[in-house]
C-alpha cells in the first residue's frame, strides 16, 4: 500500500520573469542534521505504472528493503528512485 503521506506536491523552482543574471555557487550541504531522503516509485507495468511508492526513507538500505518486499509480493522489477539533497546557494557578483 502506498503511503498517502508520501504524495507530496513537487517543488516548483521555475521562476518566470526578468531578472538580472547573478552568479551563484551551489554546493551540496554536508550537514549531519539534514537527513538524506530517498524514495522509490514502482514503474513496472505495460499500460499503467504500478505506482506503488515507498514514501520518504532516510537510508538506502531501507529503500532496498522496500523494493525487495514489493518485488517479492508482486514480481515488479522496475523502479524510479528519487534522492533529495540539501543544497546551498552562495550569491556571487552581479553580472
Ligand atoms: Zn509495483
Amino acid at each position: 500500500m502506498p503511503d498517502p503521506v508520501s504524495a507530496e506536491a513537487p517543488v516548483r523552482n521555475a521562476v518566470r520573469g526578468r531578472f538580472r543574471l547573478r552568479e551563484y555557487h551551489v554546493t551540496t550541504v554536508d550537514d549531519p542534521m539534514a537527513l538524506p531522503a530517498y524514495e522509490a516509485l514502482c514503474v513496472t507495468g505495460e499500460e499503467h505504472n504500478c505506482g506503488a511508492a515507498s514514501g520518504i526513507l532516510h537510508a538506502l538500505d531501507e529503500l532496498t528493503r522496500w523494493i525487495a518486499e514489493h518485488c517479492a509480493l508482486t514480481g515488479h522489477q522496475h523502479y524510479e528512485q528519487t534522492v533529495r539533497a540539501i543544497l546551498r546557494a552562495e550569491p556571487g557578483a552581479w553580472q
